[in-house]
């Protein structure tokens, strides 16, 4: 069970959540009577079967009642009832058997693979840089002279969870949280900066809110520590980029709050990149698509809102777009060759390394496009066939 009741009794059935989704876009009387009908247990598709999860809702709340935890219990409940399709496992980073992350090692370049070996082993102070299982598919982002100062940690045999809460696995998503808790516990880790905005967000907000569990740790956003180190002098420009940007905020965005995303831009104009806001940006941001496949599985919902995402990004016509999470910058790279007028999609710390005078080493579009191959190689093996919560 999730742990929203507390936050749950602060609704007061206003209907602001669902006037202001970028996706329902319910007038005030309809959007009333969805929360209602959710709020009551209901299965209400015309919510839970488009909602694209990028958890603007959360912000738009005047209340803090947090209302896509609502949304996460009626998923919970569709899982524990039917279960999910076999092809969603192979998104679950701690799964037996075959999954993206072993499908996508043969395309890993042997820098690739000796810097997640060397990653895996205990850090040696109690500060790291986090990879999470979302950075480990392009681990590459890591590997910059812009982190040299600190301790890259991952572990492979560990989750934030997030994927799990987000598709309604509550009790997987509780283990995997609680089993990183103690893992970094283990290995006396106090500090954190985060890589991927969702792991940062689950270990700060959703595992303690939704969850009931607690890292006894502190944790940081890799924007904000590389903002405070270009403030320190410590990372210096020696060429401005020039022209405009748009930013592909990730949908932990509107958790995390609107300091890193203000720092996102702010890093941006540092480098001399004007930002250019795509339609909805900020904590009211779309998603990239990644998450879209949650309400309904279905790839067309993937392809639907990553189109209307890159739709927007050309509309702008930015020079760049930026991406500040892994995720983003994967999947906005994977629609990009089929919207070749949108501007090329980079990395936050590939524009940041630029301007450094840097090089950053691409592995996009390839490594998106490695991404797709293995999600078709698993849909042919599993297949949409549902496997039960006991995993029939
Ligand atoms: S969750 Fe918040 S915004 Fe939505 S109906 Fe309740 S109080 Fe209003
Ligand atoms: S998560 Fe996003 S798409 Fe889903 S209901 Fe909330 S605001 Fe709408």
């Amino acid at each position: 069970m999730l742990n929203s009741a507390d936050a749950r009794k602060k609704c007061k059935q206003c209907g602001t959540c669902l006037t202001r989704c970028p996706v329902i876009q319910a007038s005030p009387g309809v959007a009333r009577d969805l929360v209602g009908r959710l709020d009551a247990g209901q299965w209400v598709g015309e919510v839970l079967d488009r909602c694209t999860g990028c958890m603007s809702c959360d912000a738009f709340c005047p209340n803090d009642a947090r209302p896509y935890a609502l949304l996460i219990e009626r998923y919970s409940e569709r899982y524990i009832a039917s279960g999910i399709p076999r092809v969603f496992q192979n998104a679950m980073p701690l799964r037996d058997g075959p999954n993206l992350w072993r499908s996508i090692e043969k395309w890993l370049t042997r820098e690739e693979k000796r810097n997640l070996a060397l990653w895996s082993a205990p850090p040696a102070g109690d500060e790291v840089l986090f990879l999470g299982c979302n950075q480990r598919l392009n681990p590459g982002i890591a590997d910059t002279s812009l982190f040299r100062d600190l301790s890259v940690f991952t572990d492979p045999g560990c989750c934030c969870g997030e994927f799990y809460l987000r598709l309604g696995l509550v009790e997987e998503a509780r283990a995997a949280a609680a089993s990183l808790a103690g893992r970094f516990s283990e290995l006396g880790i106090r500090k954190i900066i985060a890589l991927c905005p969702a792991c940062h967000n689950m270990i700060q907000n959703l595992a303690p809110s939704m969850l009931g569990v607690e890292f006894d740790v502190e944790v940081t956003s890799y924007v904000e520590w590389l903002a405070l180190r270009v403030d320190r002098g410590e990372i210096v420009f020696s060429r401005r980029l020039e022209g405009t940007v748009t930013v592909q905020d990730p949908c932990h965005a509107s958790g995390l709050g609107k300091k890193t995303i203000e720092e996102v831009r702010r890093l941006l104009g540092l480098i001399g990149l004007d930002t250019v806001e795509m339609e909805t940006a900020g904590i009211e941001a779309e998603c990239c698509g990644l998450s879209a496949s949650l309400a309904r599985y279905k790839l067309a919902d993937v392809v639907r809102a990553g189109a209307s995402r890159a739709r927007q990004a050309r509309r702008t016509r930015a020079d760049f777009t930026c991406a500040w999470c892994n995720g983003c910058y994967l999947t906005m790279n994977m629609f990009r060759p089929f919207s070749p007028r949108m501007s090329p999609v980079y990395h936050l710390t590939e524009l940041i390394l630029l301007a450094t005078g840097e090089k950053p080493v691409r592995k996009v579009p390839w490594r998106s496009l490695q991404l797709f191959a293995a999600a078709l190689e698993a849909t042919a093996r599993d297949g949409f066939r549902f496997v039960s919560s006991s995993g029939e």
